[in-house]
């Protein structure tokens, strides 16, 4: 009999399964759970996108498209970021910034830390954190350094400077943020530009949930209100997008990274051998989406947000999340509980959340999603107050 341990390499032994994986089991024991644990949009993909898919099925758009993805998303990506960066210049406008399609933005971070990162190399990032984070740069053999934001989840040059050494080589930004929700200032953004480019490191900026931004800002510059990013301040990093959150296509598997020309062929190179190329019907599907207004669900998500901190700010630590559709409050301290203890608490009220060491080396605030119904936020929410009450 074939002994299946001999053959699990070193890489994978110290991950361990998600967190987020060990809450759903808790909670696939209830029958009719409130769930604020999911990180995806409760609406469906909007029907122009789903038919686009559809077509493009049907016309036979079913082959492998080249590496770097097709030529009109790249051309729409095109017209977005001279929009929105026009800061940025494309290789196909005659600049140096290259676009590389992906499966996903974890695609697109599993193919930079692997382009970009050596064994025994420095990546710092902020704690809480994206749990992904973690793992990816273990797996690749570099090591992630995180800076504590706790309580404000604030990344700026005082906390992050210190922990710079020669052995830095990433700096590793998420605005809005998962799991704080919360949306770092154009200040906090320009200076993190500024840092990186001073202490000689790779940005790598992840807006995933950039369409999901409460609180823009006008650009000094240029007067866009828009989320604030790094990327309106420095052409010299990775810019991570995706359509998974905006659109609801978590299943669909598209993002795309911008970046210096010579980084992005190096990743190309490794998505040849990886990944060949996203999906072609969800990248044709991609063109199309770029141009469907979501403005409704985010409002949507604005009044929920409102919500949450309404009903929560009195019981609850919380700091205000200006996006992403969670907040990260803190178990308040007289209950004597941990996060995980707490969660156990609300799991057993129906209410299912998840704990904050998932996301951190601490385990004191815990994670709410809040991409429910309003009917269902508000009985969840009642309930943990309740719980904080006592
Ligand atoms: N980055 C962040 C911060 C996320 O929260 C997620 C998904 O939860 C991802 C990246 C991965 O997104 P995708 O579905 O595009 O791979």
């Amino acid at each position: 009999m074939l002994n299946p341990d001999r053959f699990i390499a070193d890489r994978v032994r110290g991950i361990e399964a998600s967190g987020i994986r060990k809450v759903f089991e808790l909670a696939r024991q209830l029958k009719d759970p409130i769930n604020l644990s999911i990180g995806q949009p409760d609406f469906d993909v909007p029907e122009p996108i789903k038919q686009a898919a559809a077509n493009a099925i049907a016309r036979g758009l079913n082959s492998y498209t080249v590496t770097q993805g097709i030529a009109e998303l790249h051309q729409r990506i095109g017209q977005s970021m001279a929009r929105e960066l026009p800061n940025w210049t494309l290789t196909a406008q005659g600049g140096d910034s290259q676009v590389l399609i992906t499966s996903g933005v974890s695609g697109g971070l599993l193919l930079a830390f692997m382009a970009c990162l050596n064994p025994g190399d420095e990546v710092i990032l902020a704690d809480p954190y994206f749990v992904m984070y973690k793992h990816l740069v273990t797996l690749v053999g570099a090591r992630p350094v995180y800076v504590d934001t706790y309580p404000d989840f604030r990344l700026t040059p005082a906390r992050v400077e210190p922990l710079v050494t020669p052995r830095t080589r990433m700096l590793l930004f998420n605005s809005p943020s998962n799991p704080t929700g919360v949306v770092s200032s154009e200040a906090d953004c320009k200076a993190m530009a500024d840092l990186a480019k001073y202490h000689n490191l790779l940005l790598l900026s992840d807006e995933i949930y950039d369409e999901f931004c409460h609180e823009k800002t006008p650009r000094p510059h240029t007067g866009l209100v828009a989320c604030p990013t790094p990327a309106a301040y420095s052409d010299q990093m990775l810019l991570m997008r995706g359509f998974s959150k905006t659109y609801a296509m978590t299943g669909w598997r598209l993002g795309y990274v911008v970046g210096p020309r010579a980084l992005i062929e190096q990743m190309t190179k490794l998505q040849q051998y990886s990944f060949v190329c996203a999906p072609s019907m969800v990248q044709v599907a991609g063109v199309l989406a770029m141009d469907v207004d979501m403005s409704e669900h985010v409002a949507a998500y604005r009044r929920k947000r409102d919500m949450v901190v309404e009903k929560l700010s009195g019981t609850f630590d919380l700091v205000t999340p200006d996006g992403a559709f969670y907040a990260f409050p803190k178990v308040p301290q007289k209950l004597g509980l941990t996060a995980s203890q707490f969660v156990e608490k609300a799991i057993a009220r129906g209410v299912v959340i998840i704990p904050g060491h998932v996301f951190s080396e601490r385990d004191t605030h815990f994670r709410i999603s809040y991409a429910t119904s309003d009917e269902k936020l508000a009985r969840g929410l009642d309930i943990l107050v309740e719980l904080a009450s006592v």
